[in-house]
């Protein structure tokens, strides 16, 4: 079966002498792998359109079940030049993309996610901000993951009353009378579990601007990082990569 589709490269893989495999987020069929032929030789037409990042439209030959499918043919739509040409866009988006393949099943269509990580990419692409992105695409990509925390009302009682507790071992917030339930949770201070929240429910596209002071997200990081290490079933290998950066630029 022939499909047009819109995706987002988020894995290649070189296959024989000259060919590739490549993984898609697409609109239609979500994750889809679909080998590119003759796209290892540099010139190549296919060569720039089966990279990591790229935002394009796909012709696919879509293989039964869960065969490989055939890229026919492809336009770049979006290049996301500038995450290639920087470390550190490049480290948080490839985490984004690694995540993305962990946790997405082949072929079952996400289409909510799929523009979340259009847009999660093009606001690394063109913006100087990408931990916070970052965050809020990962928190979005917990729910098809069937893990995603309960960050609106308190976790064990349903209480709307804050302050509320992060627990990583209970799956969201506690208020402050269930906190006793997990004595590792952390209090989200002052307006924390609201932000927290809007990253969860808010699109990234409907955000003009986001900024949060550095302890801060240092904290959603350390929680989320803990989060995804309980309940994610697969390690990721970026996030080490992320953590050696930080710690290499801030000495
Ligand atoms: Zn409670």
């Amino acid at each position: 079966m022939l499909e047009k589709l819109q995706g987002v490269v988020i894995r290649t893989q070189d296959y024989k002498e000259t060919h590739k495999i490549i993984t898609i987020f697409s609109d239609k069929l979500g994750k889809i792998s679909a080998l590119a032929r003759g796209a290892k030789k540099p010139k190549s037409r296919m060569a720039a359109a089966t990279q990591p990042f790229i935002y394009a439209e796909y012709l696919v030959y879509v293989g039964k079940g869960s065969g490989l499918g055939t890229i026919q043919q492809a336009s770049i739509n979006h290049s996301m030049r500038q995450i290639r040409e920087d470390i550190e866009k490049n480290a948080y988006a490839s985490y984004v993309l690694e995540l993305t393949d962990k946790i997405a099943e082949q072929k079952k269509p996400f289409p909510y996610i799929y523009n979340e990580l259009y847009h999660t990419l093009k606001w690394i692409a063109e913006r100087d901000e990408y931990v916070i992105p970052a965050m809020m695409y990962e928190l979005k990509l917990y729910d098809i993951g069937g893990f995603a925390p309960v960050l609106n009302k308190c976790v064990s009682c349903g209480s709307t009353q804050l302050p509320y507790y992060f627990s990583v071992t209970q799956g969201g917030v506690l208020c402050n009378t269930c906190s006793s339930r997990d004595p590792h949770c952390v209090m989200l201070q002052g307006k924390l579990a609201q932000i927290l929240h809007a990253f969860q429910q808010v699109s990234i596209e409907q955000i003009g601007n986001i900024s949060l002071k550095d302890q801060n997200k240092d904290l959603f990081r350390m929680l989320l990082d803990a989060y995804y290490d309980s309940y994610g079933s697969y390690p990721i290998k970026t996030k080490r990569f992320i953590r050696q950066l930080n710690e290499l630029t801030r000495e």
